[in-house]
């Protein structure tokens, strides 16, 4: 069997589909952007400035969690910027083998210097597109709705994912502090992307409890949850952890092959799970839910791809052929055309690893 290295992790071809366009900046762009702007930071070195970030983001909570992002937000302001950021992203992912990439973000933050809606959306558009042409990665753009926000943003957001879906749009997502916040708010915006016949991705379960998986699947019409890592309540264990019986809504999961975008690192420094040894990830992964692993904010969440897969690796005991299951999981649940997404299973991911399993045989 070929051992799993963190450089094998590194070289695999990998699928995301759960990132943040405003939680995974470089540093330095976040300097000189800063700079042109005249927007204040706490740091000018760019390592104490990322450890500014991640320090800030790892306190437990949530909102404590999304406190970091003000300060991107504030830099995101400009169509240049925009372009670059997105552009960015794109380059970061063809790094470490990234094949296909889901970035989200929520336009309403970046017209607080005079952008449209529609500026901000081909901006960030035409950054992706460059590096796609460039790399041959492979992208969609997910736009997110904020739950703390009125439901009549929401739909606008909605209206926006379902004009630009033949620009690179792919889905429409809900983000943002969860507690007090329940999906169904905005269930209008939910039903206007349905009635579209669009994508829908929505935050549940990842500071708040079962409930909200419930309701953003079963009122907004969730075709995937992201976190989910409060699904566990909804599941008997015995005390060797071994599964007993689950709810119907967990069974409805499992049966529907709901797709879950699980990420890590993220639920560490957000408290959704105490520690890597309690998360139920590996109990999702062994009673085959369909997981997936995702980095959420690189920059907050001091992570990569490469870095979320190893670490399950590790943690967890996978071995590459549960790797390349993990990756195959991601690519059926992504947001583009069933056509594409086998294109990339069987050209791209499936060729590589066995390129890999030849080479390291
Ligand atoms: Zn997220």
């Amino acid at each position: 069997m070929i051992p799993v290295t963190e450089d094998l992790v590194r070289r695999i071809p990998k699928v995301l589909l759960h990132e943040h366009l405003d939680g995974g900046l470089r540093p330095n762009t976040i300097l000189e952007l800063a700079e042109q702007l005249g927007v204040d930071l706490p740091e000018s070195d760019p390592e104490r400035l990322a450890t500014w970030f991640h320090r800030g983001a790892d306190r437990g909570s949530l909102p404590l969690y999304l406190e970091g992002f003000g300060t991107t937000i504030a830099i995101m302001q400009t169509a240049d910027a925009l372009e670059r950021i997105a552009y960015e992203a794109i380059l970061d992912a063809a790094a470490e083998n990234i094949v296909y990439i889901e970035l989200r973000f929520h336009p309403g933050y970046h017209t607080q210097r005079g952008l449209s809606l529609e500026g901000v959306m081909n901006a960030v558009l035409s950054g992706l597109d460059r590096g796609s042409r460039e790399t041959g990665v492979e992208y969609g753009l997910i736009v997110c709705a904020m739950r703390n926000m009125d439901p009549s943003v929401s739909l606008e957001m909605a209206e926006l994912a379902v004009n630009y879906r033949n620009k690179g749009v792919v889905g429409f997502d809900l983000a943002g502090e969860e507690a007090g916040h329940p999906p169904k708010k905005h269930v209008e915006a939910f039903h206007y992307v349905q009635r579209a016949n669009g994508n829908i991705t929505i935050h549940a379960g990842e500071a708040f409890g079962k409930e909200s998986i419930w309701q953003a699947l079963q009122w907004c019409g969730a075709h995937r949850i992201g976190h989910a890592t409060h699904l566990l309540e909804d599941m008997v264990l015995d005390e060797n952890g071994k599964l007993v019986s689950m709810g119907t809504l967990a069974q409805y999961v499992l049966d529907k092959r709901i797709p879950l975008e699980i990420c890590l690192l993220s639920n560490i420094h957000t408290g959704a799970a105490e520690s890597l040894a309690t998360h139920p990830f590996p109990l999702y992964w062994r009673y085959r839910f369909r997981v997936t692993l995702n980095t959420d904010n690189r920059l907050m969440s001091n992570t990569t791809m490469t870095k979320e897969m190893w670490t399950a690796a590790r943690e967890y005991n996978l071995d590459l052929d549960d790797l390349e299951k993990i990756t195959i999981n991601a690519m059926k649940s992504a947001f583009i055309p069933h056509k594409r997404r086998l294109k990339l299973i069987y050209e791209t991911i499936k060729t590589g690893y066995q390129k890999l399993r030849l080479e390291l045989a």
